[in-house]
C-alpha cells in the first residue's frame, strides 16, 4: 500500500515535529488539533525550523514553501479522516484522550488505513484493542526534537501484522530515519533502559551521594553521554517522568521501578524542569 497522505493528531511538540518530517519528504500532511491557534503555532514552529534547515544548507530556500504548501490544518478531524492512508496520533498523553480519538478514526478513517500512536508509555494493544482493526495499529515512538533525531522504535502490538509492520519501517526509511522494532512492553525499550536511569540519578541526589552537578559530570564524561541524567530529566520534563516510572513500576510489578521520593516532591512543587524555569537546574533569565 502506498502511504502519500498522512493525518497528524496534536501540533504541539512531538506532532509539529512529526508534520514538519513528512512534509520536508514530499508526503502531504493534514495536521488536526483542538482548535486554529494551536495548529497555527505548530506551524509557525515548523517554518521556524525549517529556516534553520535552510540556513545549515540542508534545504534550500525554495523547499521551505514546497514543504509548508503540503500541510494542510483542520479541527475537523471526523471530515479529514477518510482521505489519509496513516494517522499518527501524538496527541497529550491520556489514555481516555488517545482511546477516544483511536474509536473515532476506527469508524472514520477507511478501511486500509493504518492507525499509529506517538505514546511514551500507553501500551498499543490496549489503543488497538478499541478498534476493530487491531492489525493495522502500530506504535510510531519518534523522539524530541523529530527532525533531529535518527530514531523511530517500531513497535508492535500483539495483533500488529507484518504487513503493518513492513509499510512502517519502510516510510520510516524514507523519512531518513533508523527503525528499530520493538514488542509492546511497559516504556517500550527506550523508556525501559532510559527512566530507571534518570530515577537512579535523582535516588542519588536525594539520598546525598554528589551534588547534581557532578552526578551529570560523571555521566558525561565517564560514559560519553552527551547530557547528564539530571539535565536530560528537565529537558524531558519531571511529570513525565514520573507518570512513565509509574506505569513501569505498576505494569511490571516490580519494586525496583518505584518512584524516587524527590521527583514526587519535585512534580508536586510544580518544579516540572526546563518548561517551568526550574528543575535539577535553574532556567529562569
Ligand atoms: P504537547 O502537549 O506538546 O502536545 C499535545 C497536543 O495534543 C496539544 O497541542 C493538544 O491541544 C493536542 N490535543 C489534545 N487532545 C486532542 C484531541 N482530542 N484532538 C486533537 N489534538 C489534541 O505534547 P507532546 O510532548 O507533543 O506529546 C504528544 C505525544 O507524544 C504524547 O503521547 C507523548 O507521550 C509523546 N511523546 C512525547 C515526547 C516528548 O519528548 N515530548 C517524546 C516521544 C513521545
Amino acid at each position: 500500500m502506498s502511504i502519500n497522505h498522512i493525518m497528524v493528531i496534536g501540533a504541539g511538540t512531538m506532532g509539529n515535529g512529526i508534520a514538519h518530517v513528512f512534509a520536508q519528504t514530499g508526503h502531504q500532511v493534514t495536521l488536526v488539533d483542538v482548535d486554529d491557534a494551536r495548529i497555527q503555532a505548530g506551524i509557525n514552529t515548523i517554518s521556524a525550523n525549517i529556516d534553520r534547515q535552510v540556513k545549515k544548507g540542508i534545504l534550500k530556500t525554495k523547499e521551505k514553501k514546497e514543504a509548508l504548501d503540503r500541510i494542510h490544518k483542520s479541527i475537523d478531524l471526523k471530515a479529514s479522516a477518510p482521505e489519509c492512508d496513516l494517522i499518527i496520533e501524538a496527541a497529550t498523553e491520556n489514555f481516555g484522550i488517545k482511546t477516544e480519538l483511536f474509536q473515532t478514526l476506527d469508524k472514520r478513517a477507511k478501511r486500509s488505513a493504518i492507525l499509529a500512536s506517538n505514546t511514551s508509555s500507553i501500551s498499543i494493544t490496549r489503543l488497538a484493542g478499541v478498534t476493530k482493526r487491531p492489525e493495522k495499529v502500530i506504535g510510531m515512538h519518534f523522539f524530541n526534537p523529530v527532525p533531529v533525531m535518527k530514531l523511530i522504535e517500531i513497535v508492535r502490538g500483539i495483533d500488529t501484522s507484518n504487513k503493518t509492520y513492513r509499510s512502517i519501517k519502510e516510510l520510516s526509511e524514507k523519512l531518513g530515519k533508523i527503525p528499530v522494532e520493538v514488542n509492546d512492553s511497559p516504556g517500550f525499550l527506550s523508556n525501559r533502559v532510559l527512566m530507571p536511569m534518570i530515577n537512579e540519578a535523582i535516588f542519588c541526589l536525594h539520598e546525598g551521594v554528589a551534588t547534581a552537578e557532578d552526578i551529570d559530570s560523571v555521566m558525561k564524561l565517564g560514559m560519553a553521554h552527551p547530557m547528564g541524567p539530571l539535565a536530560l530529566a528537565d529537558f524531558i520534563g519531571l511529570d513525565v517522568c514520573l507518570y512513565i516510572m509509574e506505569v513501569l513500576h505498576r505494569d511490571l510489578g516490580d519494586d525496583k521501578h518505584r518512584p524516587c521520593p524527590l521527583l514526587r516532591r519535585m512534580v508536586d512543587a510544580g518544579h516540572l524542569g526546563r518548561k517551568a524555569g526550574r528543575g535539577f537546574y535553574n532556567y529562569a533569565t
